[in-house]
Formats: structure tokens, sequence, C-alpha cells
């Protein structure tokens, strides 16, 4: 069976010896390792101001605290994207306020959004879904209109691009997750990128019980809570290690994204979606709508292919009650959106077979 998503985890011969060396050496807490590692994921996304986490969540929960998120807000944001992005809005105290989507790409749409915005708003949570990038030039041009700042959720676009650039530093906040199954792990891991030293000062204070590692511990002075979110030496390790691998892996997963976009071109019962101006994707998970979906979901199956939606769409939570509201489009995408497997462990006879597969028809 292909699967939808793999880790990628390197050749033993190259991450052992590194994992042994930080095991024993004595120190495996946040150390030279984290830091080392946050500069050149940061030379990757090109923003030097990246913050390592333990997870894409603790980033979500962070950027939300930073932009000064709390009860009575709302924050806007989509239904089709992993429950974490939603749930921490909720765990902030806000209201999750749903926009409809671009019916050619699933992601939010700017004037949906802009309808959405009131009083309350205090940001606009953008989910590059699978890895297709939002509409970056509409949305700057709400976010200044209306001075609401963005939180790009970048959990599935690592290697994506906006106007040529790295995704992950359009934004005062972006966030990345290095979980398992996304294009680069730390096993588990975070990053928040952000866009002012101011921002970047007080994350790293929140990461840590709001104890300041540059100070000694006994000089001191905790002044605003924080939490235990920091990244340790041995996920940074494996980490600086996935670095080695990251154009090779991310540039596997554009690749065969680029042959589906060719290959899957005008086969009845298939429609492929659009990009948005300015933006390259990176394709976490090829995404299409067919006719039919069950029944292309079993064939695919049939022929040892995983083909699924993945996500629940995050409004059928009870949660979400308090936000249900209409959102045709995106009713419509859903019913017909399927993923398939794009990611580095396709070969090129797999990709060829899966096209192949579905020109057979369901
Ligand atoms: C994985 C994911 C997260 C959360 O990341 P973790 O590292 O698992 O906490 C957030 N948003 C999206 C869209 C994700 O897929």
């Amino acid at each position: 069976m292909i699967p939808i998503v793999k880790p990628f985890i390197p050749e033993p011969e190259v991450l052992m010896p590194a994992l042994q060396e930080v095991l024993y050496s004595g120190y495996i807490a946040e150390g030279e390792k984290v830091y080392e590692f946050e500069k050149q994921f940061g030379t990757y996304i090109q923003n030097p101001l990246a913050l390592s986490l333990n997870s894409g969540t603790a980033a979500l929960h962070i950027a939300l605290l930073l932009a000064g998120v709390g009860p009575g807000d709302e924050v806007i944001s989509t239904v089709l994207t992993a429950e974490p992005t939603n749930v921490t809005i909720k765990l902030v105290g806000a209201k999750v306020v749903w926009a409809d989507v671009q019916a050619n790409t699933g992601l939010l749409d700017p004037e949906s959004v802009r309808s959405k915005i009131t009083d309350k708003t205090k940001a606009i949570m953008l989910v590059h879904y699978a890895g297709m990038v939002c509409d970056m030039n509409a949305f700057n041009a709400i976010s200044k209109e209306f001075n609401i700042p963005i939180i790009e959720d970048v959990a599935h676009a690592l290697g994506a691009r906006y106007q040529g650039k790295p995704v992950g530093s359009n934004s005062p906040y972006s966030i990345f997750s290095l979980q398992a199954i996304k294009h680069m792990t730390t096993i588990d891991g975070g990053i928040l990128a952000l866009k002012s030293q101011e921002d970047f000062d007080k994350g790293r204070l929140l990461r840590w019980f709001g104890l300041d590692k540059k100070v000694a511990r006994l000089d001191n002075d905790i002044k605003t809570p924080g939490y235990k979110y920091h990244m340790n030496n041995v996920n940074a390790t494996v980490g600086l290690i996935q670095l080695q691998y990251i154009n090779e892996i991310v540039g596997k997963y554009i690749e065969n994204g680029k042959y589906f976009d060719q290959a899957l071109k005008g086969i009845s019962g298939v429609e492929l979606l659009d990009y948005n101006p300015d933006t390259e994707p990176s394709y976490w998970l090829y995404t299409m709508k067919v006719d039919n979906r069950a029944g292309f979901v079993k064939m695919m199956q049939e022929n040892g292919i995983t083909a699924s939606e993945l996500h629940l769409r995050n409004d059928r939570h009870s949660l979400f009650a308090e936000s249900k509201v209409e959102l045709p489009v995106f009713d419509a995408f859903y019913e017909k959106m399927v993923h398939i497997p794009c990611g580095w462990w396709l070969t090129q006879e797999d990709r060829e077979r899966i096209v192949d597969v579905i020109k057979k028809g369901w």
C-alpha cells in the first residue's frame, strides 16, 4: 500500500553517531544544538528570527499570545485544516470565525475574510493547506487596510514560496510543525518565525516559564508566566541532520506535485486546482477534486494506493458550535476533495502507475 504520509528518517550511519554523541554529551536540554538548529532553519526559510519550540501547536499558542488575542476577541480562520490551528484559538479564549474558501483552491477566500472582519477581529489565521499558499497579495492588502496581523500556519507548506521567497518571513507570525508526518521532522517540534526582535524576545521567555535563559538562574526574575515549550538538544540534533537533506526531500514533493499537475490534466472526473498568483506550492499532499469521491477512494485502495480527505472539517467539532455558519463554497469543495500521495517515497514507477490507475476510471 502506498501511504499518503511517511516520515523521512536519514540513514542510521548518518543519524545514529550524531544522536549517540548528543545523548551522552552530558547536555541534552536546550543548548547549543538548539541554537545552531534555529540558525540553520532560519537560513533555510530566509528569516533569522526563528524560535524553536517543542511543537507547531506551541508555536500557534505563542503566536496568538504575542498577537494579543484573548477572551472576547475573534480570529478569522478556516475549517479546512488540522485541529490545532483552531483549538489554540479557543485555548486563548477567543472565538473562531469561519470564512469561506476559494472554489478553485480550497484556501481562504480574501473577500469572504474581509466580510467577516469586526471590531473584535484580532488576527487572521491563514493555513497554507496541503502545501498550497493562500492569496498573500490580497491578504497582505487586507491586513494593512484593517491593521490586523496575519498568522500563517505553514505546518503543511515548508519550502513553499511567495514572491520567490520561502514562506515564513512575510507575516508577523508564521508557524511550522516538525511533527512526525510533515515535510521535515524532529520527531516532534515546531518553529515560530517572527518579524520583530521584540516578539522574538517575548516568545523566548514564554517558551520557558518566563525565565530568561540569557540571565543566570539565580539572577532571574519572572514577570510574566510562561510555558514549557522549548526544544531540546536531542530533537535539535535530529533537525540538524534533517536539514542536510531538506532541499532534496522537499524537492521530491515538488517534483511529484508538478508531475501530477501535468499528467492528471484533462482526465474525465478529475478537476485540478489552481495556485494563487506569486505562489509556489510545496505539495505536502497532492490535492484535487474528483467526481464520486467514495468510489475513487475505493478504486485507489483496491490498487494499493491510499487516497483520502485526511482532515475532518473543523466545524464538525462541538468545541466550535458557537461559530457555526453557512460555508457554501467550502461544502461543494469538500464533497469532491481528495488527496493522493505525493511525497519523497514515491518512485517514478509509483507515480506513473497512480496516473494510469486514475486514467482507467472508477
Ligand atoms: C501538524 C499541524 C499543526 C500542529 O503541529 P504539531 O507540531 O503537531 O503540534 C498545526 N497546523 C496544521 C495545519 C498541522 O497540520
